[in-house]
């Protein structure tokens, strides 16, 4: 076994529904390459050891994305869940021997080699560490009937994105609890951490444009930055 070996496990489980259309989001063309295309070379060309893709499109990923474009980190394919915390934790259990694991949104084509570095550099020293970006606007948090109740301050809030980085022991041993206890309402892995109280989960930098595609704004934004880059 390597020392400190680091997977990724890269999500397209979800349907996609928020986005309308006929194609679920993660597949659908951005500049000619599937969006889900995007995030699984961003990981292919990191120094993870390997790539676990959750989908229940096993035939078109490893026609269309893994053999089409080499993508020979990718070690597995696993079925995705109902939710995507079911999904996630169908990937860790097909996990045999990494010290890390790194889980990212297969709907954020954005992410970086950079981004992945820290998250790498930085889960080795904090053992449970999510990116994310300050807001820039300002948030209420409301009350059932739609009423402000509590405006935070704004230097505290964050907003999250994937890959969120994990030592494997610690959020393997979280998912089990909160799959056991069927905690509910979990949407991202760092929550899920915080519940196990084990562990103080690092908030580390990602990137605006980091950005998760739902809806179709989303997808105008992400042609907007693709065209930029060029
Ligand atoms: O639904 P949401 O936008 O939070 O999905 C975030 C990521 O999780 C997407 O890449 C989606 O494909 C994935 N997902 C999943 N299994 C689900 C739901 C979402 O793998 N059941």
């Amino acid at each position: 076994m390597k020392k400190d070996k680091v997977t990724a496990i890269v999500l397209a489980g979800g349907s996609g529904t928020r986005m309308g259309g006929e194609c679920k989001k993660q597949y659908m063309l951005l500049n000619g390459y599937p969006i889900l295309y995007y995030s699984l070379k961003a990981f292919q060309d990191s120094p993870v050891d390997e790539i676990l893709l959750v989908t229940n499109e096993e035939s078109y990923c490893r026609e269309e994305l893994i053999e089409k474009y080499h993508m020979d980190k990718v070690t597995k394919i696993v079925p995705g869940g109902e939710e995507r915390y079911e999904s996630v934790y169908n990937g860790l259990l097909e996990i045999e021997d990494s010290s890390y694991v790194l889980i990212h949104d297969g709907a954020r084509p954005f992410v970086t080699r950079e981004i992945i570095l820290r998250c790498i550099e930085e889960v080795k020293v904090h053992k449970a560490c999510v990116v994310g970006m300050p807001v820039k606007d300002t948030v209420k948090i409301v009350d059932d009937k739609g009423f402000a109740s509590y405006t935070p301050e704004r230097n505290y809030v964050y907003l999250v994105q994937t890959p969120q980085a994990f030592s494997y022991p610690l959020i393997l041993k979280a998912y089990r609890k909160v799959i056991e206890e069927q905690v509910p309402g979990i949407t991202d892995d760092g929550m899920v951490v915080e519940y196990l109280q084990e562990k103080k989960v690092k908030l580390i930098e990602g990137s605006y444009q980091n950005i998760k595609i739902t809806t179709p704004e989303d997808y105008l934004t992400a042609k907007a930055f693709l065209e930029n880059k060029k």
